[in-house]
């Protein structure tokens, strides 16, 4: 494998052209898209024209617009790539907002265990089990999701599991845990923030009945961008928002003396949307519905492959393994290879103007944004990697993770 067939696959790459939508500079070889994904250039513009125009000018009339903009956008992601029906999904808060407002809500409603991925991201651990103390259940960590089968009893009213794990890339089988759950009565809150725009998602042919998600990863919406959060279109008026909001009420600006939601997935609501942040997802969800998920997912198998072929090629035996599945169909965007010195490996990756990311405590996480990564980029990458560990200059730098990893 040499950098010459990365190159030929580069000028074969149906996507290629999709790169020059994004602001990119060539000092810095970004792999880490599926932390905050990069800048579309029509989000410049919309920026600006919401900025100047809307905001500058328009003011408090603006809102007229802005009200439903979260539906609007929630919209279009739900329907061309979640696969949700419409009114099904909307952006809103953070994603542990949603995830909070989503579990708290079934939990009011049917009280019981909460089981969750001991390896999930911090967030969704910290809050189930926020929310197991809340409601006076007990939660349970699983710590492989093959054992989910064998744990479920009658006590068990939730899961919450992530579609695709932010550390390794295990991507799981939404239709046969939805089944699984289904067949034991409990619900299954899904965590889609590394699959949004990467992973064709068919919610309601997978019988998905609750999700929630970022927008900055793979949607490219910026940094802080709103979450989205979907509850199947039956199940939307069994709740009771969790978080009564003046966004839930009906008739909103009657301003009435008690609180009475909305019917429908307005009522998950909360209060003024931060609408800068919210103006800038909309252009990255029209890149992944001009470009295509399905197209997106296969050159991302693609990239993937390549990071895995040469770490075996290059590293077989040596200080880093591939921790992530070797199966292309149980694995998201991005490959983790594990090493005692991942941490200084990042580091010295940085200073040579690699981006990658570290996550404790032994992965160098590689995500190549398909959108925008070239094949001869990631070559480059693990070029440099390759050097870094030959040449030991991770030694040159501290062991102690920084504050933001
Ligand atoms: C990135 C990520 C989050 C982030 O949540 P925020 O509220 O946006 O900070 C949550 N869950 C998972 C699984 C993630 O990967």
């Amino acid at each position: 494998m040499d950098r010459e067939t990365a190159a030929s696959w580069d000028a074969g790459d149906p996507l290629g052209e999709f790169r020059n939508r994004f602001v990119c500079h060539d000092d810095v070889l970004y792999l880490d898209g599926n932390s905050l994904g990069r800048l579309p250039r029509a989000t410049v513009r919309q920026l600006t024209r919401v900025v100047t125009e809307e905001w500058g000018r328009g003011l408090v009339r603006s809102w007229v617009d802005w009200i439903d903009w979260g539906a609007r956008t929630g919209d279009l992601l739900g329907t061309r790539i979640l696969g949700a029906r419409p009114g099904e999904v909307v952006l809103s808060d953070s994603t542990s907002v949603n995830l909070y407002k989503l579990a708290s809500a079934v939990l009011a409603a049917t009280p019981g265990t909460i089981i969750y991925d001991a390896a999930d991201f911090p967030t969704n651990r910290y809050l189930v089990q926020g929310i197991a103390e809340q409601y006076g259940v007990s939660c349970r960590p699983m710590s492989d999701v093959a054992e989910l089968e064998s744990i479920m009893d009658d006590s068990v009213a939730l899961i919450v599991l992530s579609l695709v794990d932010f550390r390794t890339g295990r991507l799981l089988d939404m239709n046969a845990v939805n089944a699984m759950a289904r067949r034991a009565g409990a619900r299954v809150l899904w965590d889609l923030s590394h699959a949004a725009g990467l992973i064709p998602v068919d919610l309601a042919a997978a019988g998905a009945e609750l999700a929630v998600g970022c927008t900055y990863k793979y949607l490219n919406g910026g940094p802080g961008a709103p979450g989205f959060l979907y509850v199947r279109g039956d199940l939307q008026d069994r709740f009771r928002p969790p978080i009564q909001g003046w966004y839930a009420q009906r008739n909103q600006f009657d301003m009435g003396p008690l609180f009475d939601p909305v019917a429908g997935i307005g009522r998950y609501l909360v209060g003024t949307p931060p609408i800068l942040s919210l103006a800038a997802v909309e252009p990255g969800v029209e890149l992944c519905i001009e470009a295509g998920v399905e197209e997106i997912r296969r050159k991302s198998v693609r990239l993937c492959r390549l990071i895995t072929d040469l770490a075996d090629d290059w590293f077989a035996g040596g200080p880093l393994t591939v921790a992530s599945p070797r199966d292309a169909a149980c694995r998201g965007g991005h490959v983790s290879l594990r090493s005692r010195e991942a941490w200084r490996l990042s580091q010295a990756l940085a200073g040579a103007g690699v981006v990658v990311d570290f996550r404790p405590p032994d992965c160098l996480r590689l995500a190549p944004s398909p959108l925008y990564t070239r094949f001869t980029e990631v070559w480059d990458a693990m070029s440099c990697l390759k050097d870094v560990v030959d040449r030991h200059t991770y030694e040159n730098y501290p062991a102690t993770p920084a504050r933001v990893t």
